[in-house]
């Protein structure tokens, strides 16, 4: 396992823009999936009540489950939001998302079984890899905006043991359609009724929602939950404060699920010591129940991602209109966009030949100081990925932004046909 196990890949690409940066280049770096502090701070209130829960002394260890008040506080947030009424026993809280997928991972699985997820998705490769399972990686198309669709998943889940889903989604931005989520919901019904008859273990679906609250008009997130209530035993939903409240080194997440597997979910943590920090705890339980900042804050931070996307949404779009082999999705949730930069086999005016997705970056980086991380690090193959990359403005700011699509244009202009 040891062997396996590697570092983030864009770390890697982090540090070429650090030098880049160093030296004195205007970048626009759209690799960080991350908010930046001067960009997108948190709530207010948020840090206030983490502030005066920590000069009340609240220091010591939390529940093993999480503090009483913010389980109940996320409870109520999840009912409120999504309509969906777990008892309390089915929530536990956590050091943010990853040790939810984790635990998902590691509960759910034993060594060498099955696990489908889509490409491009967010780490998924990794607790793979720590957990040694099998996996089937299903390839997804720019016409679903990189969104798995029922279709494309059912022939591969029937000696699956779990599926992850995540939208809106990391890398693509992409949220997936009501009708989806729907078929998601009787495909687990299905498959679980079939397995009932035949004493086979049951499938699960992990379903990372941790851009919840990021989705632009015209779009909505539903959890499969809400639409087909008797898939609930077989989901594990996971969420958290680090995307929809920019707090992703407060790390505070939750999961919710069957009560049974969040028991084992709330052992397994305890020995690793994954709890959120006692507090975030306090602090995110008042956040929480104050419904009229956290939904004013909601559309707000919605409309600063947007205006950001838009920046580059268009900007691109007119790169295209003026006959340059881009492509761009129109944004719909989270703090990415897919772009396509669909330059293999053109020639750059120093004469260098771009062969593949990371001479692109390289190239775009380098002349245009645009900064991207190609769908290969999201789990995607030269062959599928066709010079698709995510975008993330969490970092940048829009007139960073405005002052990056000339360079683009600019650097495309120099390149010709090999
Ligand atoms: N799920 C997705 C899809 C993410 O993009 C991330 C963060 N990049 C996480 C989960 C984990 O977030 P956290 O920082 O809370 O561990």
């Amino acid at each position: 396992m040891a062997n396996a196990m590697r570092a983030s890949s864009i770390l890697t690409i982090a540090n070429d823009i650090r030098e880049l940066i160093a030296a004195g280049a205007d970048v626009a770096n759209l690799t960080v999936g991350d908010f930046a502090p001067d960009q997108f701070p948190i709530p207010e209130r948020l840090r206030d009540s983490i502030q005066a829960s920590l000069q009340r002394g609240q220091t010591n260890y939390p529940p093993p489950a999480g503090n009483p008040e913010l389980r109940q506080a996320v409870r109520d947030y999840v009912k409120r939001t999504q309509g969906m009424d777990y008892p309390l026993e089915c929530f536990t809280i956590l050091g943010g998302g990853r040790p939810a997928l984790y635990a998902t991972y590691r509960l759910i699985m034993d060594p060498g079984e099955l696990v489908v997820f889509p490409v491009p998705s967010w780490n998924n490769t990794n607790y793979r890899d720590v957990c040694q399972v099998r996996t089937k990686m299903v390839p997804c198309r720019a016409e679903d905006s990189f969104q798995p669709t029922a279709d494309l998943l059912r022939p591969h889940l029937r000696d699956a043991r779990l599926f992850v889903l995540n939208t809106p989604q990391n890398p693509s931005g992409g949220v997936m359609p009501k009708s989806e989520v729907e078929a998601f919901g009787h495909l687990l019904v299905e498959e679980n009724e079939r397995r009932k008859t035949t004493g086979e273990k049951p499938l699960y679906l992990l379903y990372d929602q941790i851009y919840r609250s990021i989705v632009f008009p015209g779009y909505q997130h539903y959890s499969p939950v809400q639409l087909v209530p008797e898939c609930a035993p077989y989901v594990i939903h996971s969420d958290g404060i680090s995307k929809g409240y920019c707090a992703t080194g407060l790390r505070c997440g939750w999961i919710f699920g069957p009560a049974a597997f969040t028991r084992k979910a709330i052992a397994l943590l305890t020995h690793i010591g994954a709890w959120a920090p006692k507090p975030v705890q306090v602090g995110t339980a008042e956040w929480l129940n104050n419904q009229p900042a956290v939904d004013e804050w909601d559309q707000n931070l919605i409309s600063r991602v947007r205006n950001r996307l838009d920046v580059l949404y268009k900007g691109m779009q007119q790169i295209r209109d003026a006959g340059h082999p881009v492509d761009i999705i129109e944004p719909q949730g989270a703090i990415y966009l897919s772009v396509r930069f669909n330059l293999v086999g053109r020639k750059t005016a120093a004469g260098t030949v771009l062969n593949n997705n990371e001479d692109i970056r390289k190239y775009l980086l380098t002349e245009a100081g645009f900064a991207l991380v190609p769908f290969k690090a999201f789990g995607a193959t030269d062959a599928d990925d066709q010079g698709w990359s995510r975008a993330s403005v969490g970092a940048v700011s829009s007139e960073e932004l405005q002052r990056a699509l000339p360079r683009v244009q600019q650097a495309l202009a120099d390149t010709s046909p090999a």
